[in-house]
């Protein structure tokens, strides 16, 4: 299965207790396994893998696209080209360089990225309650305790937990409302969200309102809390950008994820 396929208890349960039921292996390929009822695989004795390795650098490349897209509004530019609009005096941006970058969820992707915030001149601030501190030493990052204060700190944020009972709708109102607004420099560059990571961490009724009311100044996102998202009040701002769950639709990462799901099973 891939993303969309949602296995619930009750398909696993009716297929694994089906008279000659040769159900041994849920294999998903790619990261997240939110669409398998885990509980209900172990149960029926069903293993679940998948294939964790495979679209790391696709979805880095993805969200390094989406930052610089927002921080020099490439996705406004050609919308309004394309109306006859020579915006050049609106279109001024900011430069990343300098800029704190939050990382909500730090593991293989995030590390990845942060590798390449790091070559751009970004200072990398982390909120990763499981993470060990030696891992955070190559990165000169700065750690933060709480989700609160690395949203204090950052005019940039770039998601990449998994969904989970803790990370659901934990970008809201209130985080928002924390972010400065103003780099390290005193650059009024404004605030900044990504998600290349799961739909759902992401209030998205919240940042819509914060785009309307200026609070944000961009947002970012590949993932969504319904997909496909159809007709969203996000799509009524300017400074919203987004792709289709497209992290891991490179022709590199599709061919790793099948010989990496290959090896698994
Ligand atoms: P990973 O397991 O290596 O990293 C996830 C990190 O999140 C871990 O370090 C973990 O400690 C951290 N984390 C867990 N709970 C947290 C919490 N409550 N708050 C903050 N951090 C928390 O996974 P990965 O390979 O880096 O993938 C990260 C995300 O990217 C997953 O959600 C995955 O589904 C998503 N992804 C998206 C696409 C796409 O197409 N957009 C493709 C692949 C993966």
């Amino acid at each position: 299965i891939r993303s969309a396929t949602k296995l619930t208890a009750a398909i696993i349960k009716a297929t694994a207790e089906k008279a000659g039921s040769k159900l041994r292996l849920i294999a998903r390929a790619g990261v997240g396994v939110d669409n398998v009822d885990l509980k209900a695989a172990s149960a029926a004795g069903v293993m679940v893998v998948n294939s964790p390795l495979s679209a790391t650098n696709s979805v880095v490349e993805l969200a390094l696209g989406h930052l610089l897209a927002q921080a020099r509004q490439i996705t406004r530019a050609d919308r309004t080209l394309r109306d006859g609009k020579w915006l050049k005096n609106e279109l001024v941006g900011h430069e990343l360089a300098g800029k704190n970058l939050g990382f909500i969820g730090f593991g293989r992707i995030g590390q990845a990225l942060g590798r390449v915030a790091l070559a751009l001149g970004m200072n990398i601030h982390v909120y990763d309650p499981f993470l060990p501190d030696s891992v955070l030493a190559n990165f000169n990052a700065t750690r933060h305790a709480t989700v609160q204060d690395v949203f204090r700190a950052c005019t940039h944020i770039t998601i990449h937990a998994f969904l989970s009972p803790q990370t659901r709708h934990m970008v809201n109102t209130e985080m928002i409302g924390l972010m400065p607004g103003v780099a390290p420099d005193g650059t009024k560059c404004g605030n900044h969200i990504v998600n290349c990571g799961r739909g759902g961490i992401i209030d998205e009724e919240a940042a819509a309102a914060a785009l309307k009311s200026g609070k944000l100044n961009s947002l970012a996102l590949d993932v969504f809390e319904v997909e496909p998202c159809g007709k969203s009040p996000l799509f009524e701002s300017d400074r919203f950008q987004a792709s289709p769950h497209i992290g891991a639709s490179t022709i590199e990462a599709q061919n790793r994820v099948g010989a990496e799901i290959a090896g698994a099973v």
